[in-house]
């Protein structure tokens, strides 16, 4: 079972941001899902550190699943 997972926003705090303008360019952290699946390290009762994946939305798009590369002026 794996749902597809929409993205959280369908644009980022900007108000007049020229990425969310823009379509077909998918972020490149998350692939335009909006999300991404870091994992963390836990430690477990018995004291090993076991690695959990988290479900987070994306960072590097604010959650919308289109690229906004900061390295790029517009
Ligand atoms: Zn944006
Ligand atoms: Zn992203």
């Amino acid at each position: 079972m794996n749902p597809m997972r929409e993205p959280t926003h369908t644009r980022c705090a900007i108000s007049s941001c020229g990425w969310c303008d823009r379509d077909g360019l998918d972020c490149r952290f998350c692939s335009g899902t909006g999300w991404w699946r870091p994992e963390r390290p836990h430690r477990d009762a018995s004291g090993i550190i076991v690695w959990l994946r988290v479900d987070e939305p994306c960072r590097g798009c604010a959650g919308t699943g289109k690229e906004h590369s900061p390295t790029v002026a517009i």
